[in-house]
């Protein structure tokens, strides 16, 4: 074997290997074990939903993953590589990692056009014409193209949402965390981010979802993760989780949700 081969093994096995890993991951607040000694490994393409009573960690687990929350111990790598801690291989890193949240925190002053704009000139350093072309295909794609020059308020919530995965989309992550997306939307608009994500998913981007959707979780859903004081209790596949999950805690949560 050439030196040559052997390196192009050595790549292909970093480009093949899990897409994020955790190992041992543990953090407190104070007297409080918020994760203990998390490890989860996710795929290229995957699509994992954590589901757990409040409480359970899962928000905590979604923010530690691009490290807008710092770790006691254990390591986190994306792609391969270990997230540092702070500096400017952080930031690199974690613009891999998409984040939408419960409330879009979309930036109210800015229009929809601008808010997926913005990212992608400041971080990404992308030309200012490309990043606005960019903008409009996804805005396009999420099915909010029209309101492209409006600002948020003038956009419904589950309006407000689509642009929120647009702008995260816009970054080009490796990942896609989502934190309860549709839990502050009335009910007629949670369909529609659903469906968008669903999407996404078919195309094959990597997502980990924190829901209650439990319709959501059955059908998207490649890997069920149930969180219960600060662990991963249970493991399954959506099929084996809802009918006929393992864990006690994961039967009483489920016999008070469905
Ligand atoms: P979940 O998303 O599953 O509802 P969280 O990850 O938000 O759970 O919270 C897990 C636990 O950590 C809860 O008991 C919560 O009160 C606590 N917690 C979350 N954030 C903080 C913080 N910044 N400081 C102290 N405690 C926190
Ligand atoms: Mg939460």
């Amino acid at each position: 074997m050439t030196e040559e081969t052997v390196s192009d093994t050595a790549s292909d096995a970093v480009a093949t290997g899990p897409l994020v890993s955790l190992k041992g991951v543990d953090k407190h607040y104070g007297a409080l074990h918020v994760l203990q000694d998390i490890n989860l490994e996710i795929a290229r393409g995957e699509v994992v939903v954590l589901i757990g009573p409040s409480g359970s960690g899962k928000s905590t687990l979604c923010r530690t993953i691009n490290r807008l929350e710092t770790i006691d111990s254990g390591s986190i790598a994306i792609d391969g590589r270990p997230l540092p801690a702070e500096g400017k291989e952080l930031a690199r890193l974690r613009a891999d990692v998409g984040m939408v949240f419960q409330s879009f925190n979309l930036f109210a002053h800015k229009t929809v056009l601008e808010n997926v704009v913005l990212a992608q000139v400041k971080v990404r350093k992308v030309p200012r014409a490309q990043a606005e072309a960019t903008a409009r295909e996804l805005l396009e794609r999420v099915g909010v193209g029209a309101q492209a020059d409006k600002y948020p308020a003038q956009l419904s919530g589950g309006q407000q949402q689509r642009v929120a995965i647009a702008r995260a989309l816009a970054m080009k992550p490796k990942v896609m965390l989502f934190d309860e997306p549709t839990s502050a939307l009335d009910p007629e608009m949670v369909n529609e981010v659903l469906e968008v994500m669903r999407s996404l998913a078919a195309e094959g981007m990597t997502m980990v979802v924190v829901t209650h959707e439990m319709g959501f979780a059955r059908s998207a859903a490649n890997r069920v993760l149930f969180m219960a004081d600060g662990r991963i209790v249970e493991e399954n596949t959506p099929d084996a989780f809802f009918t006929a999950p393992r864990s006690d805690r994961a039967k009483d949560f489920l016999s008070k949700i469905l």
